[in-house]
C-alpha cells in the first residue's frame, strides 16, 4: 500500500453538481424516517439539498437559527439517495455539510466533545484505550485470540462491543463461536483505535486519517489477510473510506462482515446447528444493508437454524428503515432517534416476530430500548447470539 498526499476526490468534490440534479420531486421525503416523524418540510431531505444550495450562493447563514440542527439530526441513513430518480447523492451531500459547518466551527458542541474524546483516549467512551477486552473476563475460557501476535483474521471488535455492557454478548458470542469452529483469529486489544467514522461524521477527517493509518498497520502488524467485524459502521468505514481516506485503490487486506464470515462457516459439513423454535424478523442495519449490500448473508444464517421461522418486514433490504441510531443523532437530537426507533418497533411487532434480530450493536440497543419503553413483548437479538445458541450442545 503506497499512501499519496493528494485529497480524496470523492469526499471532497463539488457537492454543488450533485445538488443540481435535484428536481424538487419529493419522492425521497416518503423514506425519511425523520421526516416521516415530525413531517417538517426542513427535516426533509429535499430541503437539506436546497438549504445547502442556499448557503453556497451567499443566501443564507450558516449560523443562522436551526440551519446546523438540520444538518445534525439527519440520521445518515441513506435512504433518500436510494430513491433519488435523479441519482442525488444525498448522503454525500449531507456528509460533506456536515464537515464544511465542522471546518467553520460550528460543530455542536456534544459532538465536538465526541471529537474530543476519541482524539484524547482512542474510543468513544473516554475509558482507557487498553481495556478495550474487557468483555472477555466474564466468558468460561479465554478466547483463543486474546494476545495472539499472528493470525489469518483479525476480529475489530469496534468502540460499542468493547466497552458498553449492554453490547458485551456481541463480541463474547463471536469469539466464542470461532473458538468452537476452530477459525485462526486475533483480538486488536489495545491495539485496536475507534475506526474514525464518528470523527468523519463530525467533519474532522485529519483526525479520522490518524486513527484509519494506526489501525491498518494494526492488522498488517499480526499477518492478518482478513478483518471480520460485527459493527456495520466500522465494516462500512474501512470497505468505503479507509483506501480513499489513504489515497489508494485498495488497502490488500480483505474487509467482511460477521454475518458474510459466518454464512459461509456455518455451511460446512462439520457443522451442526440445533433448533432454535421461535418467530423472527430481521431489521437491515442501514450500513450493512443499503450501504454495503449485504442482505443475503444473515438471512442465509438465519434459514440455516432448524426452527426459526423468519417474517419480512415491508420494509427490508435495501428499503429497510433505520433503527434511529445512524448519524450520531443519539448525541445531537435524542427524541428524533427516539421516534425513529419507536416506528421501526412498531413496524417489526406487525410482523409478529417474538425475536427481533439485527446484526448491529447500535441498532439492537436502540430498538431493545424502544421495547423496553413501548413495554412490548419482544426479545431483541443479534445474529451473533442466536448463532452461538444454535451451536451449543
Ligand atoms: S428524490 Fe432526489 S430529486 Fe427528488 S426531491 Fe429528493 S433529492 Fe431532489
Ligand atoms: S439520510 Fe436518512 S434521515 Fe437523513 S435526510 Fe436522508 S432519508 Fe432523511
Amino acid at each position: 500500500m503506497t499512501e499519496t498526499n493528494e485529497e480524496p476526490e470523492a469526499i471532497h468534490r463539488s457537492v454543488e453538481d450533485e445538488a443540481r440534479h435535484c428536481v424538487r420531486c419529493g419522492l425521497c421525503l416518503s423514506v425519511c424516517p425523520g421526516y416521516r416523524q415530525s413531517l417538517n418540510e426542513t427535516d426533509s431531505p429535499r430541503a437539506r439539498v436546497a438549504l445547502m444550495q442556499a448557503r453556497k450562493e451567499g443566501l443564507l447563514d450558516p449560523s443562522d437559527d436551526g440551519f446546523v440542527d438540520t444538518f445534525f439530526s439527519c440520521l445518515l441513513c441513506g435512504s433518500c439517495a436510494f430513491v433519488c430518480p435523479s441519482g442525488v447523492a444525498v448522503d454525500r451531500i449531507l456528509e460533506i455539510t456536515r464537515g464544511d459547518l465542522a471546518g467553520e466551527g460550528l460543530l455542536p458542541s456534544s459532538l465536538a466533545e465526541l471529537n474530543d474524546r476519541i482524539l484524547a483516549y482512542r474510543n468513544i467512551s473516554a475509558e482507557g484505550n487498553e481495556g478495550r477486552a474487557i468483555w472477555a473476563d466474564n466468558l468460561p475460557s479465554r478466547p483463543k485470540g486474546l494476545g495472539k501476535e499472528q493470525a489469518e483474521v483479525a476480529y475489530f471488535v469496534g468502540c460499542v462491543g468493547s466497552f458498553y455492557p449492554r453490547s458485551y454478548s456481541v463480541p463474547q458470542s463471536l469469539v466464542q463461536i470461532f473458538d468452537r469452529l476452530n477459525v485462526d483469529y486475533a483480538l486488536l486489544g489495545g491495539a485496536e483505535w475507534c475506526c474514525g467514522y464518528p470523527m468523519f461524521l463530525n467533519g474532522n477527517l485529519d483526525g479520522a486519517r490518524e486513527l484509519i493509518r494506526h489501525n491498518v498497520e494494526a492488522v498488517r502488524s499480526i499477518g492478518a489477510k482478513k478483518v471480520v467485524f460485527t459493527c456495520p459502521s466500522c465494516f462500512h468505514f474501512w470497505n468505503h473510506t479507509y483506501p480513499v481516506a489513504l489515497g489508494v485503490q485498495e488497502l490488500g487486506i480483505e474487509v467482511q462482515h460477521a454475518t458474510e464470515f459466518l454464512a459461509d462457516l456455518l455451511e460446512r459439513d462439520d457443522v451442526h446447528l440445533k433448533g432454535i423454535p421461535a418467530t423472527v424478523t430481521y431489521h437491515d442495519p442501514c450500513d450493512l444493508g443499503r450501504k454495503e449490500g449485504v442482505f443475503e448473508a444473515p438471512r442465509r444464517i438465519l434459514r440455516r437454524i432448524p426452527g426459526l421461522k423468519l417474517n419480512e418486514m415491508p420494509e427490508n433490504r435495501a428499503g429497510s428503515h433505520c433503527c434511529g441510531g445512524g448519524g450520531n443523532v443519539e448525541s445531537f437530537a435524542p427524541e428524533v432517534s427516539k421516534r425513529v426507533s419507536a416506528q421501526r418497533l412498531s413496524q417489526a411487532l406487525d410482523t409478529g416476530a417474538e425475536v427481533i434480530v439485527s446484526a448491529c450493536q447500535q441498532c439492537e440497543r436502540t430498538l431493545a430500548g424502544a421495547a423496553r419503553n413501548a413495554r412490548a413483548r419482544v426479545r431483541v437479538r443479534d445474529i451473533t447470539d442466536l448463532v452461538l445458541e444454535a451451536l451449543e450442545d
